[in-house]
């Protein structure tokens, strides 16, 4: 778990951070940069309007439609308008760092990584790396099972947004192959109120802990993975009465270990909802109130990709 405070301050529509912080070198090797072309306003559109299921080939690029302005600061760009905490916040980095003997979704080697040169030598230091899209904390596209959005053409305006994070670490200590349930979700809007309209929804089984133990992590008996994961109803919940822009979730998939139908990927992705699976720290997260940005590599006609995750929880907090 590394962590970072950033000073955010809305300026001209566009938060940036104070000129002493954007370059400096933060703990944990961190640099932090100016959130460029994040525009700050109060306008609090609809989504499924804007770039919604019901016109997903449209949006991509918003600055093409007349509805949306064109954004001042990168023109070419594709952009949107979201909400992010304007005050102090901690930066949380929610993905696990890529390594070749990282868990696999077949137990095969899917990720290499070759340096030539030293670090920090005389000579260039560079290197090459190859990687299956659903390696390490990754992405799916929509597309990947049912849905028509390949990576690139999900809008930005879907990749920062504020989160809710529902735990269940207590059933998984129960049952490995526990599936967040309707009554579970039920019971976390009786908490801390109902799931926003286009929120990223992530759930905590703390399965993360396994991550370093690759045989573990799958947890195969038989040639079936056990692991928990999300049941069919409350995935349906979440994306049809709660329509979450996307689902995030610490072990391999959204669909629990045994599963062979992939049901949840089936309900949520022809919908236009992204997953993050083999995200990492989620256990540590608050109910609600943060915001999260989801910064996959940007393939076009990629099914996902490897992908940064953060989470922006205001300081006071
Ligand atoms: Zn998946």
């Amino acid at each position: 778990m590394k962590t970072l405070i950033l000073s955010l301050a809305a300026v001209t529509g566009t938060l940036l951070l104070p000129a002493d912080t954007a370059t400096q070198s933060q703990p944990g090797g961190r640099i932090a940069e100016p959130l460029r072309g994040v525009a700050h306003t109060s306008a609090s559109r609809s989504m499924s309007q804007a770039d919604g299921p019901a016109s997903p080939r449209r949006g991509s690029r918003l600055s093409q439609s007349p509805a949306q302005p064109a954004s001042p600061i990168v023109p070419d760009a594709r952009a949107s308008d979201v909400r992010v905490p304007t005050s102090d916040v901690r930066v949380i980095d929610l993905g696990h760092p890529l390594r070749e003997s990282d868990p696999t979704w077949t137990g095969e080697k899917v990720f290499t990584h070759t340096a030539s040169g030293t670090p920090g030598g005389v000579d260039f230091f560079g290197g090459r790396f190859s990687a299956d899209e659903h390696f390490g904390t990754h992405l799916d596209a929509p597309a990947h099972i049912g849905g028509p959005w390949t990576t690139e053409q999900i809008p930005v305006s879907r990749f920062v947004r504020p989160a809710v994070c529902i735990n269940i670490e207590a059933q998984v200590r129960e049952n490995v192959d526990y599936q967040l349930t309707l009554r579970d979700v039920h019971a976390f809007e009786k908490a801390h109120g109902p799931i926003p309209t286009d929120a990223v929804v992530l759930i905590a089984t703390g399965w993360d802990r396994y991550w370093s133990e690759p045989a573990r992590y799958r947890n195969a008996r038989d040639g079936v993975m056990h692991f928990p994961g999300i049941s069919h109803e409350a995935a349906v919940y979440l994306g049809r009465d709660r329509k979450v822009v996307g689902v995030g979730i610490d072990t391999p998939s959204v669909d629990y270990g045994p599963s062979s139908q992939f049901e949840v990927h089936r309900t949520l992705q022809p919908l236009n909802i992204y997953n993050v699976e083999n995200a990492t720290g989620l256990t540590t997260l608050p109910p609600r109130g943060f915001t999260v940005i989801v910064a996959p590599v940007n393939i076009v006609g990629g099914s996902g990709g490897p992908t940064r995750l953060f989470a922006l929880i205001p300081a006071t907090r």
